[in-house]
């Protein structure tokens, strides 16, 4: 400036010479511009949003625009001349800094950048940011300072509140991960690889699917997924896999991030580990429900239980029945040796009782020493006298604890659903009514609840008693009933039929105990018995030089096993007896379970020679298409379908389907229980091969069946 003014000082006022009025033009006109400029400076410092602040190289403010007045709220009148220091929040560190700014420092830059607190007016303090350029003359000293300063309160607050949330994402107990919208990890938190074992750097980039557990099926990520795309949010428990490959519960709440436009830009989960919580929601759960004693459920789980199970036999219509427990000894055991001891007991028996049961059965320690039982799905009511057979049996044994061998003993009362009682109170308590009953009675027994059961069980249990006796005494025997070609009216052969000569009864019908022979186990004695006694007879027969015949035997299911076929060859081989002369009774029902080992025995009877005929054919479900299958040679049709011939145009129709049906699949057929000459008039009609019945001969004893063979016994003519 001192430059340019001496040098137009000198131009403008020359000495001794009249300044032309051009050169004065001229001299206003650049005076004017630079006014204008000065103006056009001044316009732009008060548009200036930011504040700027002039001031001389002591802090004292010489320049105060409208940003600043605005900024501060004083105005420049109020400002211009005070020291800059007034308008700071105290001698902190910034202030200190910008202090500075007029020492050394700054000198040497010209230029700093910093963020500053100040006061405004009002007394509000305010973050803001500060540029300060220092002002220099053409020396290079320093004339001034110029300050700029803008309000960043909000973006130091934002700030803030970022790092704030990253402090708290990183600190949460919970663990945290993001995703972007196509399910790629973008962050996870401290806690977050805590519980699941991996590092930040394992996982990010990857899918979340690297957690799952699969204990969930895909219907469960779908209803997930629905109700985040639905509502935004997911809440519920989700079982996971850590990096160690062992899995566990957590609480997890998993939400969408949307942007303004609503789009979907990340989604985050919020987790927490519920291991320990799971363990003592159980821990809970088994106090309330079992007894810590024994384990077994309590009498409040078992009351639950058979409710359950209750409402279950009703919809299938199934038998149920409540055993109730009373240990004959407990108490003097417990009194005498202690309660330790008495627990110990206690344990042991509880424990015994599960293992006699299948686990579907309920067994449940009500408290002391009683214990209670329910059973469903029972195929005949009175099964449950086997199961307290099966439980008496296994509280007999004596219990060994320390050095004592304690033995027991125990009375059960049943009652039976559904005749006695629908509900489980009802039935516990009739069960406990049966229980004293049984208690009264003799040691070591049960009763049910009803008399009629009562006589039923009792009966059955004279029966099972007395079939010991019968094997041992020789008491069963076999009858004979001819079965007898149409066509030729000549016998072709025999049905054994197994008898049971009571020394009281009298003659006792196989359907009086084989029902409790299958049950008790007792019958694979007495078909072995059975067979051995047919081909006995069969040999002697056929030693004697009568016409060959076949001598039929009957098997039940539980005879029907695969040592069958070796035990069948024995006993041919040991009476020498041809093994045309035997064949076996079957029922369908052996017939419906694991048909391929089923197929495989009957191919190897086949093969030695003995023949198969399917008894009571008509009453199971056999369909053609699956007696294809079996290399049976006779079909029986069943009495039932032969009592209504010829009248009853129903058992016509089946027996004549039947009939041709068994000839479609070359099968002989053969009717049972024909009585009167009209039903045997019709079977001939139909074409069928065999009869057997009253009409030709009940079953007889062995003797008078070789009679009716000897002398070539034939059926009636046909009645013209
Ligand atoms: P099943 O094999 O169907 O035997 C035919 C039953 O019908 C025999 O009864 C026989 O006496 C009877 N019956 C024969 N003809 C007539 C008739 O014209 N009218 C009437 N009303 N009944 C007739 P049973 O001997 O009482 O045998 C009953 C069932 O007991 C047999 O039925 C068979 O399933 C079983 N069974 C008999 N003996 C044995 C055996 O030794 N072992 C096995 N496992 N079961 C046997
Ligand atoms: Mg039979
Ligand atoms: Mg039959």
């Amino acid at each position: 400036m001192n430059e340019h003014e001496s040098e137009s000082g000198g131009a403008i006022f020359p000495l001794a010479k009249e300044p032309s009025l051009a050169r004065l033009r001229e001299q206003a006109e650049v005076l004017e511009e630079i006014h204008g400029e000065l103006r056009a400076q001044e316009e732009i410092l008060k548009h200036i949003h930011s504040s700027v602040i002039v001031m001389d190289p002591d802090g004292f403010i010489t320049r105060w625009n409208l940003g600043a007045e605005r900024m501060f709220g004083y105005t420049s009148d109020e400002a211009i001349g005070r020291n800059i220091l007034f308008l700071y929040v105290e001698d902190g560190d910034e202030g200190g800094a910008e202090a500075a700014s007029f020492g050394d420092s700054l000198l040497d830059e010209s230029h700093r950048e910093m963020e500053v607190r100040r006061r405004r007016k009002s007394g509000e303090e305010f973050w803001a940011s500060l540029q300060i350029s220092v002002i220099r003359d053409a020396e290079g000293t320093t004339t001034g300072l110029i300050g700029y300063l803008s309000d960043i309160t909000e973006r130091v607050k934002a700030r803030e509140a970022l790092e704030l949330h990253a402090r708290i994402f990183e600190n949460s107990e919970e663990g945290i991960m993001i995703t972007d919208a196509k399910l790629r990890i973008v962050s996870v938190n401290g806690a977050f690889c805590r519980i699941i074992g991996y590092t930040a750097n394992d996982v990010i980039g990857q899918s979340p699917k690297l957690f799952q557990s699969g204990r969930h099926d895909a219907a469960f990520y779908t209803e997930m997924w629905r109700q985040i795309n639905a509502f935004g949010n997911w809440r519920g428990e989700v079982w996971n896999k850590r990096k160690t490959g062992n899995l566990f519960p957590m609480a997890s709440s998993i939400s969408a991030v949307r942007n303004a436009a609503g789009v979907v830009t990340h989604y985050f989960a919020i987790f927490s580990d519920i291991t320990e919580r799971k363990q003592t929601d159980e821990r809970i759960h088994h106090l309330a429900y079992y007894d810590a004693l024994t384990g077994l459920p309590n009498r409040t789980l078992f009351f639950k239980l058979t409710t359950q199970a209750l409402a279950a036999a009703e919809r299938n219509h199934v038998h149920g029945a409540v055993l109730f427990i009373d240990l004959n000894r407990f108490k003097p055991i417990n009194d005498t040796l202690g309660h330790g001891i008495g627990d110990r007991l206690l344990q042991q028996i509880g424990a015994r009782l599960r293992t006699a049961l299948r686990d579907e059965d309920i067994v449940a320690r009500l408290g002391g020493d009683e214990f209670v039982i329910a059973l469903f799905d029972l195929p005949q009511d009175n099964h449950a006298a086997l199961v307290a057979d099966k439980i008496l049996a296994a509280l007999d044994l004596p219990f060994q604890i320390e050095e004592h061998e304690l033995t027991l003993g125990a009375a059960i009362g049943i009652s039976v659903y559904p005749e006695d009682g629908t509900d489980a109170e009802t039935l516990v308590r009739l069960a406990d009514i049966a229980m004293y009953r049984a208690k009264h009675s003799t040691n070591d027994s049960y009763a049910f609840y009803s008399r009629e059961m009562n006589k039923k069980a009792l009966e059955r249990l004279n029966i099972e008693n007395g079939l010991r006796h019968a094997l041992e005494q020789n008491q069963l025997v076999l009858y004979y009933q001819p079965k007898v070609d149409i066509a030729s009216g000549l016998i072709t052969g025999a049905e054994a039929l197994v008898r049971w000569q009571h020394p009281e009864r009298g003659m006792v019908p196989p359907g009086d105990f084989i029902p409790v022979a299958e049950e008790s186990g007792l019958i694979v004695q007495i078909g072995t018995w059975v067979l051995e006694a047919a081909c006995i007879q069969a040999a002697a027969w056929a030693a004697a030089d009568l016409p060959p015949i076949k001598v039929a035997i009957n098997l039940t299911a539980r005879e029907f096993d695969p040592a069958l076929t070796q035990r069948v060859q024995a006993v041919l081989e040991r009476h020498n007896l041809p093994a045309s002369w035997l064949e076996l009774e079957i029922t369908e029902s052996m017939l419906t379970h694991s048909t391929e080992a089923v197929i495989h025995m009957m191919d190897e009877l086949h093969h030695l020679g003995v023949t198969l005929a399917l008894d009571d054919f008509g009453t199971g479900f056999s369909s053609l298409s699956y007696l294809k299958r079996f290399p049976i040679d006779t079909l029986k049709i069943d009495r039932s379908f032969i009592i209504g011939i010829p009248t009853d145009t129903d058992d016509c129709a089946i027996a004549g389907a039947i009939v041709s049906m068994s000839k479609q699949l070359k099968h002989r057929v053969i009717a049972e229980g024909v009585e009167t000459l009209e039903q045997l008039d019709h079977l001939r009609n139909i074409g069928c091969d065999e009869i057997q019945g009253y009409l030709f001969s009940p079953p007889v004893p062995a003797a008078k069946f070789e009679v009716m063979l000897r002398e070539g016994k034939r059926l009636p003519l046909p009645v013209l």
